[in-house]
């Protein structure tokens, strides 16, 4: 059910436009609208929960469960030389926004903004 002001359910629902990466029943995926590298993405439960510690673990394990495939579309069109999964729990850890996600950091070498 979608939570009320959480910008990641807004998206969800398209009231917020994004450009997407993948989307099936359980998951969203899109471009994170600050590209730390070229092809950043952010992977979302449907399903609002705050972060990793409210996260139910079927809710975990559907998400988890499609991460490669998605990792491997990004690869296909940016073609980076590595990846880094990434995810921030409560505000110390860097959590901004409180809708679970997994960040998808395609890398490109030492130069490439990310460190
Ligand atoms: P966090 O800091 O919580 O781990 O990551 C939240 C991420 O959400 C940030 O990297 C930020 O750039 C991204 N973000 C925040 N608002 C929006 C938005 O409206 N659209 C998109 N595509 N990304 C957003
Ligand atoms: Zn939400």
């Amino acid at each position: 059910m979608a939570h009320e002001d959480c910008i990641f359910c807004k998206i969800i629902d398209g009231e917020i436009p994004s450009a997407k990466v993948y989307e099936d029943e359980a998951v969203y995926a899109f471009l994170d609208i600050s590209q730390v590298t070229k092809g950043h993405t952010l992977v979302i439960p449907k399903t609002h929960t705050k972060n990793i510690y409210e996260t139910p673990p079927e809710v975990a394990s559907e998400l988890f469960k499609r991460i490669p495939t998605i990792a491997n579309a990004i690869k296909k069109v940016y073609q980076p030389i590595g990846m880094n999964l990434l995810n921030n729990n409560e505000k110390p850890a860097d959590q901004s926004v409180f809708h679970l996600h997994v960040h998808l950091l395609p890398r490109y070498g030492e130069d490439d903004g990310f460190s």
